[in-house]
Parts: C-alpha cells; sequence; structure tokens
C-alpha cells in the first residue's frame, strides 16, 4: 500500500470522524493539513486571527451537534486561540484544536515558534494530546472527538509537531477506530423521576427554567410537551431562548426578577446556578425554593442551591421520562391562581414600561427602537448572533428567538470577540437561514477584520454594529485637552466601509427608516452587508434594580 503523510493523515482521520469543515489561520507547520483536508472534501474557511478559528469551531459544534475543528500554526498562533479554548469551557461545549508545533527534534533547542503548548492549552481542557508516532494519529483523533463530545463536552488540544505532520507512514501499517457514535442519552432512576413528578405536583408557585443546555440536547419537543401538558410558566437563560418560543403564552422572560423572586419551586433544565442566574441566591431567589435540577454533570447537581431533587442524565431523555408520568396522571399549574395571575401583570406592566423605547422617533437613536427596526424584519428561524454589554443586553428583550439554537451570544464567560466567528459558521452550517451578527462597537474592534472572511466565501451575513462611540457610552468629540476618557473610541467612526474595502455591502443609518431601509437592502441583496447603526453616545439600558454579574 502507498504511503502517506502525517498532514494527510490527520485530514482523513477528520474526515472519518464526520468532520465537514475546518476553521484555521495556515503557515508552518499546518498548511499541507489544510490542503489536504480539501482533497478530502472538508471546507476549508480560513480566518484571519486564530480566536476566530476557535469560536467558530464551537459555534460550529452547538449548531452540529457534533465537535467542530479549528486549525492553528505554532507558538503565537496556538495561543491566540486559548481564548476560544476557555469559551468553549465554560459553556460546556466541544471543539478540537489542532495547533502545529515545532518540530520535537528541536523542541528543546529553540526551535521555531517553540512554546509550551500543552501546558498552555490544559487548564481549559477535557483532553490535550501530543502523538508520540505518526501511527497514532487516528487513535488520538478518535479520541479527541470522543473526549470532547461524550460526558458534559468541552474542549479538546492535540498538538503536532511540524516533524510528526511531514513524515510518511505506510497505510498498511495503520489502524482506523471508526467515526466515534453520538452520546447514549442517559435517562434518570425511574424512582428518582417519580419523586420529581411529585414535587412538581406540590408547587404553587413552580417555574421552568431553560438554558442551553436544552437546546445543546436537542430537547425542545420534551420541554414544549412538558409545557403544554402543565402550563408551567418558563423562564430561558439567554442561550435557552428559542427552546420555547419568544411568543409562548408561558415564557415569562418579561418578569424575570418577579419570578425568581417569588417562584416557590424551580425545575432547572439544563441551565447552571452561576452568575447567569445569581448563584441562586437571595435577593434574587425565594430562600424558601425548591429545585429539580436535572444535568448531564452530576457534579453540577446541587451546586450553589441543594437540589430537592437531582436527576443525572441527558435533558431530552429525562423530560420524556417526566412526560410519560404526567401524561398517566396529569397536573396543571392553576391558570386562573395567584401566581399565573401575579406574572402575567408583570410580564403586561414591563411590556409597556418598554413601548416608548421602541417606538421612538428620537434622533440620534437610543438602543431600543433600532433593535426593534430589527425585529420587524428576522424571519422566525433566523440565527442571531449577538455580542457587546447592552446592545446585547437590551437585544435580548427585544428580538425574539422561536427555535432552539437560534441565538448565540458572550455566554457562560461573557466573553467579547466570539461573535464574528460565531456568525461565520452559522452561516456555513446554515446557508439557508438569515443570519445577523448584532453588535456594539466594541465588540465589533475585537474581530471586525474577519467581515473579509465572510465576503471572500460569499457568506450573506448582515453585521449590525451599533456604534455610540465607546465602553457602554462615548462621547460626541474628543476632548483637545487633558487625558482621553478611557472607555472612548474614535467619534464618529464609519464601520461600514471596512465591509465595503472587502467589496461587500455598506450602510450608515442615523435614523430609524434608514435603517429599515438598509436592513431591506442588505437582505435582499444576499451579499455580506454592514450596517452600521449610530447611537446616541450616551444611549442608556433601561434602569436596572440589581447588577447582573452578581446576587446582590
Ligand atoms: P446557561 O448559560 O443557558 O444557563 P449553562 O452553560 O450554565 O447554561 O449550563 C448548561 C448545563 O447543561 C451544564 O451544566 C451542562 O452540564 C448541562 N448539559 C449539557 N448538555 C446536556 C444534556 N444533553 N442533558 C442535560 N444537561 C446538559
Amino acid at each position: 500500500m502507498a504511503e502517506i503523510n502525517g498532514a494527510a493523515l490527520i485530514a482523513k482521520c477528520l474526515k472519518q470522524q464526520g468532520v465537514k469543515e475546518l476553521f484555521g489561520v495556515v503557515g508552518i507547520p499546518v498548511t499541507g493539513i489544510a490542503n489536504a483536508a480539501q482533497k478530502e472534501g472538508i471546507r476549508y474557511i480560513g480566518t484571519r486571527h486564530e480566536q476566530a478559528a476557535g469560536f467558530a469551531a464551537q459555534a460550529v459544534s452547538y449548531l452540529r451537534g457534533h465537535v467542530g475543528v479549528a486549525l492553528t500554526v505554532s507558538g503565537p498562533g496556538m495561543t491566540n486561540a486559548i481564548t476560544a479554548l476557555g469559551n468553549a469551557w465554560a459553556n460546556c461545549w466541544p471543539m478540537l484544536l489542532l495547533g502545529g508545533s515545532t518540530d520535537l527534534a528541536f523542541a528543546h533547542r529553540g526551535g521555531f515558534q517553540v512554546a509550551p503548548q500543552m501546558e498552555a492549552a490544559r487548564p481549559f481542557c477535557k483532553w490535550v494530546a501530543q502523538p508520540a508516532r505518526v501511527e497514532d494519529i487516528p487513535h488520538l483523533i478518535e479520541m479527541g472527538v470522543r473526549t470532547a463530545w461524550y460526558g458534559r463536552p468541552g474542549p479538546v488540544y492535540i498538538d503536532l509537531p511540524a516533524d510528526i505532520i511531514e513524515a510518511m507512514v505506510d497505510e498498511a501499517s495503520l489502524t482506523y477506530p471508526g467515526p466515534v457514535s453520538p452520546p447514549i442519552r442517559m435517562a434518570a432512576p425511574p424512582e428518582l423521576v417519580a419523586e420529581a413528578v411529585q414535587t412538581l405536583r406540590s408547587a404553587r408557585k413552580p417555574l421552568l427554567i431553560v438554558g442551553k443546555g436544552a437546546a445543546w440536547s436537542d430537547a425542545a419537543t420534551e420541554v414544549r410537551r412538558i409545557v403544554d401538558s402543565t402550563n408551567i410558566p418558563v423562564l430561558p437563560t439567554p442561550m435557552g431562548k428559542g427552546v420555547v418560543p419568544d411568543d409562548h403564552p408561558s415564557i415569562v422572560s418579561a418578569a424575570r426578577s418577579y419570578a425568581l423572586k417569588n417562584a416557590d419551586l424551580i425545575v432547572l433544565a439544563g441551565a447552571r446556578l452561576n452568575w447567569i442566574l445569581h448563584f441562586g441566591m437571595p435577593p434574587r431567589f425565594n430562600p424558601e425554593t425548591r429545585v429539580i435540577q436535572i444535568d448531564l454533570a452530576q457534579e453540577e447537581i446541587g451546586n450553589n442551591l441543594p437540589a430537592t431533587v437531582g436527576l443525572t442524565g441527558d435533558l431530552k431523555a429525562i423530560l420524556a421520562q417526566m412526560v410519560a408520568q404526567l401524561e398517566e396522571t396529569p397536573w396543571k399549574c392553576d391558570d386562573r391562581g395567584a401566581w399565573k395571575a401575579g406574572l402575567a401583570a408583570e410580564v403586561a406592566k414591563k411590556k409597556t414600561e418598554l413601548k416608548p423605547a421602541l417606538v421612538s422617533d428620537e434622533v440620534p437613536m437610543g438602543y431600543f427602537r433600532p433593535l426593534q427596526e430589527i425585529q420587524k424584519v428576522l424571519p422566525r428561524d433566523a440565527i442571531i448572533v449577538s455580542e457587546g454589554a447592552s446592545t446585547m443586553d437590551i437585544s435580548r428583550s427585544v428580538l425574539e428567538n422561536y427555535q432552539p439554537r437560534n441565538r448565540l451570544d458572550a455566554g457562560s464567560w461573557g466573553t467579547m470577540g466570539g461573535a464574528t466567528g460565531f456568525a461565520l459558521a452559522s452561516a456555513v452550517v446554515h446557508p439557508e437561514r438569515r443570519v445577523i451578527a448584532l453588535m456594539g462597537d466594541a465588540s465589533f474592534g475585537f474581530s471586525g477584520m474577519e467581515v473579509e472572511v465572510a465576503a471572500r466565501h460569499r457568506l450573506p451575513i448582515t453585521w449590525i454594529v451599533f456604534t455610540n462611540g465607546g465602553i457602554v457610552s462615548g462621547v460626541a468629540n474628543l476632548p483637545k485637552d487633558g487625558p482621553l476618557p478611557v472607555n472612548v473610541f474614535q467619534p464618529g467612526a464609519r464601520y461600514e466601509k471596512i465591509m465595503e474595502a472587502f467589496g461587500g455591502k455598506g450602510f450608515y443609518c442615523e435614523t430609524p427608516d434608514q435603517l429599515a431601509r438598509a436592513l431591506r437592502t442588505a437582505f435582499d441583496s444576499g451579499e455580506t452587508a454592514l450596517i452600521n447603526v449610530a447611537i446616541a453616545p450616551t444611549a442608556k439600558k433601561a434602569p436596572q434594580t440589581y447588577s447582573h454579574w452578581s446576587s446582590r
């Protein structure tokens, strides 16, 4: 049989594992891997910075329900992708990072771009590995995909020294482990499920919190069946949005604080009681609340709040068990009781409070009216990538999601700089969907050059940049004397021209009408476009009672 080199072998193994696309930045020693991947029929998307490749790979994982892959060169190329590894770790998303590294022969002689890459990746990874011989590659890639995907998902790093990538091996001497099967959906012990259902029946003020674990578990059908059969109020986390459509009558997002503070039983479905949910602590949570917690990771059960009933396993499987029991002996949350009435009144109050900002003709615009213009034209299956503190936070309450895994944002780590990679991945995985990348100008600054990738690959992403000229706020003009405020950028920046530089369409808008026209033209064009929305440098969020990063 013929000989094969390490690069071709890596590509062949990725193909065997069902990898459909590879994001990366080529150079020494990994260009051969990208070329070989293309020969295998894997789509190669070259990004401008390794961080975007890493973010795109994990978004591919989330959107496909598989393991996405990123490729970097050695040394600084690999370390550029570490934030992406950290983000995948924090969000419990699988991904495989393949990092080229200096020749083993020169690793201790000052080799080109030598770096402790394994050590750098290790804190954020479920597993890191380096093949000792080219023959080890099939096993390591299979184990990498398996480890990233099975159990609680997370990132894996495989280090690929240049001399292993270039080494030749007789194909006849190799064994291939074959593709990793999708994870088995573990059910919970029936007696614990019965206890959970019994506990639910005893609640007067139940609340179902749906997290992105439910989206990852593909549990939307089961969640809907529980919700529709019990009428339980539903509060999605930011990326849990869409598992139950935002316009479903059981959704109480507008009454979030009221719901958390008053619920006497929380069904926590694929979400963690971390900062996003205020650690499950007072004053945001009712100190008497009981919890039915469902999570793939048993070590998560009881974290911050003891679980009244903890169900470990796959959410889709466990919810199906609960549905079966509830169908045998139905139970409904009292639709005419004080709990539902209180929630409905709070939802109505919040919506009324929001209304003037949503229809305001004020120029310069604030956040709400332009978001409302976007909401009006988004199809129900649009993928909304959103990033930037205020732009993202406010967009959550204005832009609706109707399908699971249709919102990708700064997530569990509050990461800035991931959205462009997420948008690229969304357009690659779902070419049939409208993809918007809604970003604040601060967020866009982290990785804005990646719009070139979208133009080059003809990915019809609509980037929408809300420009207030700073972090949190900006200034209309820079002061002539004295130090510049620490949070401001160049006022009046024309980010749309960056898009035009690469042949995409650029739009600049100062009024709601201009934005409405720009959205229509951008969507109709089928091309990559960037809409720069100038908002007031001092535009504000609605006042909040509590800061969102603490329990206080
Ligand atoms: P959110 O940010 O939406 O609150 P988190 O990332 O904090 O969500 O939590 C998601 C949780 O879902 C994690 O604890 C993870 O272990 C869990 N999870 C992931 N996949 C599954 C699954 N298939 N079944 C059950 N739980 C899951």
